[in-house]
């Protein structure tokens, strides 16, 4: 199957950070949680989606059940209510899956175009998402690393824009849901009985 045959609507792709985007495969924290790698073949596709891997990443629980554990120590590392404590067996957990080797970017032959070339396409792509996150983690954006302004998103995002006001993960979603909440609310008062 190929990766434009593949839905991309189930899945989060705003975080402006693949490492971001991979914390976005569990929505909703703060509604308990909406969790979009519910079986392997979801982890599978997600990676697909995410980065040009050059086949099919077919993955085992046991790959689902450590991938739930980097995202959520991914999750941890970067959210800006737990970063500043980082926890040293998450900082492990990242270093392993980031020294992982055994892959590798090829340029295509229009020289425009690149795919990860991998034995192991789902250890590849954990490890490729674990050093976005070293990357993002020990660069200059962490402190653009926000959370969706709409209070039950949960959504991180890097807000890459010169200005640096983005307060959420999607204007069209987030951004007009709440404008259109605080149009309703600031009519509450003056509405007719
Ligand atoms: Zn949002």
């Amino acid at each position: 199957m190929s990766v434009g045959a593949m839905s991309r609507g189930e899945f989060r792709f705003r975080g402006g950070r693949l490492c971001l985007d991979f914390v976005a495969t569990l929505a909703g924290r703060y509604r308990g949680g909406t969790e979009r790698l519910g079986d392997p073949a979801d982890l599978g596709r997600w990676l697909r989606l995410a980065m040009p891997l050059d086949s099919d990443a077919p993955a085992a629980s046991d790959d689902l059940r450590q991938a739930v554990e980097l995202r959520e120590v991914i999750y941890r590392l970067v959210h800006p209510a737990t970063r500043e404590r980082p926890n040293r067996a998450d900082i492990d957990i990242v270093n392993t899956w980031a020294s992982r080797h055994g892959f590798g970017s090829q340029l295509g032959a229009d020289a425009r175009s690149m795919t990860l070339r991998a034995a192991c396409p789902v250890e590849a792509g954990l490890a490729t998402v674990a050093r976005d996150a070293v990357d993002l983690l020990s660069g200059p954006w962490l402190d653009r690393v926000r959370e969706c302004a709409r209070a039950d998103c949960s959504l991180l995002f890097a807000d890459l824009s010169r200005p640096g006001q983005r307060r959420w993960c999607d204007m069209k979603s987030c951004g007009n849901r709440m404008k259109v909440r605080r149009h309703r609310l600031s009519h509450i008062g003056t509405a007719p009985m």
